[in-house]
């Protein structure tokens, strides 16, 4: 115990204290288990906030990173590298759109999805008052202009002014959105499926109605995948199974499995007319480190079946969850979609019954204000559903 708790008060001394932490200090991994250094094992269906897509240690993935190091970890984007060019091209190939920038983090490809925007806009009319649209009980990330795009004031009050030009409407509610339309919105940015909020996955006709206003007025559809993509839906990009193609999606947490990389992607109007050399750059960002890791990554997606296997999965756990949703009085319902699930819950603090299943030895987060999350690494076994249950099941 002693070594944990010198951890935890060293951390506490020097870390800006900007999370309130469990008492748990994480070690290793190993396929969907985490360790901690007193030995004790978690059942991981959090994944590092749905990062660990493939687990820890998947085969193949370590010895990609590995080469990469004893080759070259950065380069600067004054020069070409060659994992840059074959990551972009995967993520292309998968997403059926045109251009990638890699940014090294969530909130920045939220920024240059923003700034690609804008000048999209400013490229046909020259006026600098351009708007955006975003939603209610959304998260897009913490800097600030991914803040301004964030309904939740609560993140945002002592950081006022933030961003001009925002306007907010209400997911899953078309007419509340076409009430913020004006002659200068250039962009309506949304996630797909409402991860942090509390697990709302767009309904159909909302997200083909929103694609008709952008197409109708050529405003910019931006689609944050962050949390909903690369396959924890059961596509590799949940906006697939709608059947609607963003002008620019952005991604992060489960693109490089845990090595910190983002990317916003633009279809070929928006990157025929936005952002050229001089607009916008990153000194990390595209380094051949994280793109070895991106470029893996969607090699053991495409090889390894692994959207498939969400597909497969996915009934038995929301049939597993549905059955403790009516044994249990504390859980009101079940949102999500795929491997992106959310139990309501009711009559005690969601906080309480994560603590509780952490003294389980089973990993999961909350989501919202009442709402337990479980963004599992997709590599989960019927197995793993099971074991989750009887964790959860005692936690509750
Ligand atoms: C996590 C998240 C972000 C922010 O990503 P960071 O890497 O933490 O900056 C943005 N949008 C969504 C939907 C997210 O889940």
């Amino acid at each position: 115990m002693k070594k944990m708790y010198d951890i935890m008060e060293e951390a506490e001394e020097v870390i800006l204290h900007t999370y309130n932490r469990f008492p748990v200090v994480l070690e290793r991994g190993d396929g969907v288990w985490l360790q901690d250094t007193e030995g004790k094992k978690y059942l991981d269906f959090g994944a590092g906030i749905a990062v660990f897509a493939l687990g820890y240690h998947y085969p193949g993935y370590d010895d990609a990173l590995k080469g990469q190091i004893d080759k070259l970890i950065h380069t600067s984007n004054l020069y070409y590298n060659e994992p840059m060019g074959e990551a972009a091209a995967k993520l292309v190939r998968a997403s059926g759109m045109s251009r990638v920038f890699f940014t090294n983090s969530g909130t920045e490809a939220i920024e240059g999805a923003i700034k690609a925007a804008r000048k999209y806009a400013w490229n046909k009319d020259g006026c600098t008052d351009h708007e955006i649209i975003a939603m209610n009980h959304s998260f897009h990330g913490r800097s600030v202009g991914a803040l301004s795009v964030t309904g939740n004031p609560h993140y945002q009050e002592a950081f006022k002014p933030l961003m001009g030009g925002v306007r907010f409407a209400d997911f899953n509610d078309l007419d509340s959105v076409k009430a913020q339309v004006t002659d200068k919105t250039c962009a309506i940015i949304m996630e797909t499926v409402q991860g942090e909020g509390g697990i709302y996955p767009a309904d159909r006709e909302f997200l083909q109605g929103v694609k008709d206003i952008c197409e109708e007025k050529d405003i910019l559809l931006i689609l944050d995948e962050i949390q909903c993509g690369m396959g924890r839906t059961g596509s590799m990009f949940a906006w697939q199974d709608y059947g609607v193609q963003p002008d620019i999606m952005t991604c992060a947490k489960a693109l490089g499995c845990g090595v910190p990389v983002g990317a916003f992607v633009l279809n070929e109007k928006t990157a025929a007319s936005s952002l050229v050399p001089g607009d916008h750059g990153t000194t990390y960002g595209g380094n051949p480190f994280a793109c070895a890791a991106v470029s893996k990554v969607l090699d053991i997606f495409e090889q390894d079946k692994i959207v498939e296997h969400v597909r497969e999965i996915t009934p038995y756990l929301e049939q597993k969850l549905d059955e403790l949703a009516e044994r249990k009085q504390c859980i009101a319902g079940r949102r999500g979609k795929g491997l992106m699930q959310g139990l309501v819950i009711q009559g005690q603090p969601v906080g309480e019954a994560v603590k509780k299943a952490l003294e389980n030895g089973l990993i999961v987060i909350s989501a919202g204000s009442d709402v337990l999350r479980l963004v599992p690494p997709l590599v989960i076994t019927k197995e793993d559903v099971d074991e989750m249950i009887v964790r959860l099941e005692k936690s509750l």
